[in-house]
């Protein structure tokens, strides 16, 4: 199966061990900070792929410098996407909207010129979101995707798929539902976002939430778990690992 979404430097510090699965997982960061951790964490997993990025949250005045360092990092490092990356027009952080625009501008162009696939953070910002993604050849997952089936088209539309999370599986999530049975296996992803999302009734995250996920899936579309996991670990692949394929 393939994680494409979930934060494994909280790892680092802490003396849980990182498990030993065949899994593939993208291991998004948020910050400048995070980037030598998210790197060197790749090189003792092989089966982790480094994702670097400044999230929308943590779009800070020193944003610029801050891209300069990621630029150089994309050139000498095998990275395999940009993200966590994106837009977020909640109340908390809508104050840095214009930096938020222009610091993911300028992701989207880095993410273009090295041919990277994108994993989208976007809350509250669907209409700024397509109108930027559309300004370029962009690709990649719209990460735990929630929205009406009309804004989702449009994302698919531009090649894009979406990411489905623990979210899901709550028993009232019913745009989520609408969502993956309307678009089916072909557009979608699984991911934990590990360790951001708790399943429904369960204390603490673990990344073998995503067999849960794939469960879930498999019960809306009525299909064997066995296809949800074959399909969405090839749609992601042909993303993130486009050059083993
Ligand atoms: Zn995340």
């Amino acid at each position: 199966m393939f994680d494409t979404h979930c934060h494994l430097n909280s790892y680092l510090n802490s003396s849980t061990r990182f498990p030993n699965s065949l899994n593939s997982y993208l291991n998004v960061s948020t910050n400048v900070d995070d980037w030598s951790n998210t790197i060197k964490f790749s090189r003792k997993h092989a089966n982790v792929l480094p994702a670097i990025g400044i999230h929308p949250w943590f779009v800070t005045e020193s944003f610029v410098s801050d891209l300069v360092v990621l630029e150089r990092l994309l050139q000498s490092n095998n990275i395999a996407s940009i993200g966590e990356v994106g837009l977020d027009f909640n109340e908390s952080y809508k104050h840095t909207r214009e930096n938020q625009i222009e610091c993911f501008q300028k992701q989207l162009n880095l993410a273009e010129s090295n041919q990277l696939a994108l994993s989208v953070h976007c809350v509250k910002a669907h209409n700024e979101m397509l109108l930027l993604l559309k300004s370029k050849h962009a690709f990649g997952v719209i990460h735990g995707l929630g929205t009406s089936i009309e804004i989702a088209k449009q994302y698919i539309d531009l090649g894009f798929k979406f990411g489905v999370n623990g979210v899901a599986v709550r028993e009232n999530a019913n745009r989520y539902h609408a969502l993956i049975k309307y678009f089916g296996l072909e557009h979608i992803v699984l991911e934990t976002d590990y360790p951001n999302i708790k399943l429904p009734g369960l204390v603490s995250s673990s990344l073998a939430d995503i067999n849960t996920i794939a469960e879930c899936v498999a019960k809306l579309l009525s299909i064997p778990i066995e296809d949800v996991i074959q399909q969405t670990d090839y749609n992601a692949q042909k993303i993130f690992k486009r050059n083993a394929l």
